[in-house]
């Protein structure tokens, strides 16, 4: 099999909710293993596709060489939404603290001046410094800015005379996933997202 396998592929529970974003190679697991089925907008409806209706599908409608999934019988159309069946969950996602993640959470703003930079001018920061027993996790780290780190330095904010824009946590699944998104994603994925048209920080709840 060869083909696109670094596409990233939407998962929906069974009342159409996102639950997960998994690879192709995983997504393709599911489906064909019966436990999920591909959706996928077919003369401008969401039809839903079995396996065996999904190969048919890709039988008659033959993908693009360059986005087919090369398989020894079929090009196959590579999904990029997943239906889970009735009784399928998939486990818990996990989100990982990580640099990156932590840049996305807080949108690549600084958390004291408020402003948006690239990733290369962003640092991560300990509200509270390690030395006082600051941790190294979600409610104690934000992103901050070279500068704004520099003046802070190795104090409290209010010893620095500095106030954090807004208190950090754990981020919600559903925001760092808006936040993460390519522009086909979400193009393909905002029926299901209530991504904005703007791309800005869509989720509801
Ligand atoms: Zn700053």
């Amino acid at each position: 099999m060869s083909g696109r396998l670094d596409q990233r592929v939407l998962v929906l529970n069974r009342l159409w909710q996102p639950v997960n974003i998994v690879g192709l190679r995983r997504a393709l697991s599911l489906v064909f293993r019966g436990r999920a089925s591909v959706l996928h907008a077919h003369a401008g409806e969401q039809r839903v596709f079995p396996a065996e209706a999904w190969l048919e599908h890709s039988r008659r409608h033959p993908p693009a060489p360059a986005t087919a999934i090369r398989t020894p019988s079929l090009d196959l159309i590579p999904p990029r939404v997943v239906l889970l069946g009735e009784y399928d969950r998939v486990p818990r996602r996990d989100i990982r603290f990580s640099r990156r993640n932590v840049y996305l959470r807080d949108g690549h703003c600084c958390q004291y001046c408020g402003r948006r930079y690239p990733e290369e001018e962003l640092n991560l920061d300990h509200v509270v410094p390690r030395d006082r027993g600051g941790v190294t996790a979600w409610e104690n780290i934000v992103t901050a800015c070279i500068r704004c780190n520099a003046r802070k330095g190795n104090r409290l904010p209010t010893q620095a005379g500095m106030e954090l824009r807004r208190a950090p946590a754990r981020p919600r699944w559903r925001m760092l996933v808006a936040a993460s998104l390519s522009g086909e994603e979400t193009e393909l994925w905002r029926d299901f997202l209530d991504v904005a048209p703007s791309g800005e920080l869509p989720w509801r709840g």
